[in-house]
């Protein structure tokens, strides 16, 4: 299959905001029962640029390079916590020099 099917296709990625409505949760809470919220298209994301919501097929393809753009910070994340103990430590240490406890006097 070579991709002469369809028309010329492009993936932008759009940047997204948080939907301020419903604080990116796709939905509100309505007096007897939670609402889709309408601002976000229930899906919690807006365009950072104009605050609308996104066309539900851009809409679907966003979510997925955020998902996978997650995806691959959990594997991340995962792997250094699992293989370098030693980074962990060296974390803790700076947490603690940083001084939540330190109270300065
Ligand atoms: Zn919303």
């Amino acid at each position: 299959m070579k991709k002469s099917h369809g028309s010329a296709f492009q993936a932008p990625q759009i940047e997204l905001a948080q939907c301020q409505i419903c604080r990116g949760k796709a939905f509100i809470k309505g007096v007897f029962y939670d609402l889709a919220c309408i601002q976000c298209n229930a899906s919690g994301w807006v365009v950072a640029e104009t605050g609308e919501a996104l066309q539900l097929h851009d809409l679907v393809m966003q979510l997925s390079f955020k998902l996978q753009e997650a995806q691959r910070k959990v594997e991340a994340l995962k792997r250094a916590s699992t293989t370098s103990i030693g980074k962990h430590y060296e974390l803790n240490n700076r947490l603690g020099a940083g001084g939540s406890n330190y109270t300065g006097d």
